[in-house]
């Protein structure tokens, strides 16, 4: 049986197919011959990662599964949320997303903060959500230069380095994105036991 998993990130598919039922055989946006930009234009993760599996079950017909992810601030009411890629413009930088948080976060008390990230799964007609959230929260000033986007201002609950500057492992074990994964999987393994 045939799965899509909604992303061209071969890395991605590689470490997810390792994992999951072996009668499931995971396809690539590329391998059905997908290459246009799925639009994303809900103003909610759920809603993002809900409207990427639809779209490819509704134009080429799989079952499929596609994740969303934001970083959600307290003191923010949420914000920038689904907006996290492009919170300080469409060219979506990192760095500059970092500094329009830090400077939005410079006369606030409380930095806590989560990652979300949304796994929505269109499988027999059956939809299904699943998520990992990561608390922790913003420091003052940038640590490490590992991972990506928010990782080096992002420190979670429990440990003393932030996401830039934590082992690639370890931030898979208890980040946001390896808990919905898993999620997926635990999901997965039941329904084809
Ligand atoms: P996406 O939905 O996985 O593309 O994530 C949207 C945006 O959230 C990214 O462009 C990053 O800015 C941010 N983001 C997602 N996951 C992470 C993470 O693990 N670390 C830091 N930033 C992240």
């Amino acid at each position: 049986m045939k799965l899509v998993f909604a992303t061209n990130n071969k890395n991605k598919i590689k470490e997810v197919q390792k994992l999951i039922p072996e009668h499931l055989s995971l396809l690539s946006l590329e391998d059905i011959g997908c290459f246009e930009d799925i639009p994303e234009t809900k103003d909610t993760i759920e809603g993002n990662a809900l409207q990427k599996a639809q779209y490819v079950k509704s134009h080429y017909g799989y079952d499929c599964f596609a994740d969303d992810t934001g970083l959600e601030v307290s003191a923010l009411n949420g914000a920038p949320g689904v907006y996290s890629a492009r919170y300080a413009g469409e060219e979506k930088n990192a760095e500059a997303n970092m500094q329009k948080l830090l400077s939005a976060l410079s006369e606030k008390n409380n930095r806590t903060a989560q990652f979300k990230t949304v796994i929505a799964l269109i499988l027999n007609n059956e939809t299904t959500l699943l998520t990992g959230i990561c608390k922790g929260e913003i420091i003052n000033k940038k640590r490490g230069d590992g991972g990506f986007g928010y990782d080096p201002i992002f420190k979670p609950e429990g440990f003393d380095e932030t996401f830039g500057e934590m082992d690639l492992d370890l931030k898979n074990r208890i980040g946001h994105r390896g808990k919905a994964t898993k999620k997926l999987l635990d999901h997965l393994s039941n329904k084809f036991q």
